[in-house]
């Protein structure tokens, strides 16, 4: 079995974001809606009783996140260790690259995942880390490859970033990961076809949601995100996967708000809502 567990399921900034006063960042500060860190997602196969976790993109929230779930702590024996094995990148996004920073006490080399795009991206973060623990770069395919026990992978180009896809090579079967979505490509499409449980990209409800709260703001697809109205809703409406999970959620979305018209739309079209700490067995 492959067990998938939201360590953080907001967008950049996170929930509240420190700046912001819009419905939802107030909601969250005055305990109407809970607060949701910064997009992180950890996955592990049982075949090796969860020792092994990857992490897909490493928010800069990862250090309270990791003190939030048990199964990412070190164990006794030697005093420095760490169940985490590595990092997948989707793309070099500040909120998804940050968190790198923080493991770089590791006693080895940090295993990163990524296209060479997103590694020439974040070559100042390699130096960073150099005298640390440094980052040992694997290469990422769109052939399934072997992540560790039962786990294979593969990666989805998209236009900015890249989405993967894990195999339970036990039961044969798949999860589709995307945080960062800017478009349905046909690749994509035939990956949700025969994904049991997909997460997708549901940083904003609008394409000019943003521009509500400040003036001037880029809309949702000039920030290379497909918003879920006009986008990404009816796709995932009609994938016959198992489980569809909107995450990587700006703390602006209607979404996060239990009461409004748009989470009784996603409701009804079968689609949840991700959380903090959320946990999806495969
Ligand atoms: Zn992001
Ligand atoms: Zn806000």
């Amino acid at each position: 079995m492959i067990r998938i567990h939201i360590l953080g399921s907001a967008a950049g900034g996170g929930l509240p974001q420190w700046n912001c006063a819009c419905a939802n960042c107030v909601a969250a500060r005055t305990g109407k809606i809970k607060p949701q860190t910064q997009s992180s997602i950890a996955i592990s196969a049982d075949s090796e009783e969860f020792q092994n976790w990857w992490l897909i993109n490493a928010s800069p929230d990862l250090g309270r996140q990791i003190e939030s779930t048990p199964l990412l702590q070190p164990r006794h024996d030697p005093r420095r260790n760490t169940p985490i094995a590595g990092v997948l990148l989707t793309n070099a996004d500040i909120d998804h690259a940050l968190g790198l920073f923080l493991l770089r006490q590791r006693e080895e080399p940090l295993v990163v995942y990524a296209r060479d795009e997103t590694r020439t991206a974040i070559e100042w973060l390699d130096d960073v880390l150099a005298p640390f623990c440094g980052i040992e770069w694997r290469k990422i395919s769109s052939d399934f490859q072997r992540l560790n026990g039962n786990i294979g992978f593969r990666a989805i180009e998209l236009p900015h970033s890249v989405a993967f896809q894990f195999l339970d090579e036990a039961s044969g079967r798949l999860a589709l990961v995307a945080p960062a979505v800017s478009e349905l490509t046909r690749e994509m499409s035939e990956a949700s076809a025969d994904s049991d449980v997909i997460l997708f990209d549901g940083t904003f409800w609008s394409d000019g949601e943003l521009g509500a709260v400040r003036a001037g703001a880029r809309s949702a697809r000039e920030m290379n995100h497909l918003p879920i109205s006009g986008g990404s809703l009816d796709f995932l409406r009609q994938s016959p996967a198992r489980r569809k999970i909107y995450t990587h959620v700006n703390n602006t979305n209607p979404i996060l708000m239990p009461d409004s018209p748009e989470y009784a739309e996603l409701e009804q079209a079968g689609i949840e809502v991700a959380r903090d700490g959320l946990e999806i067995g495969l």
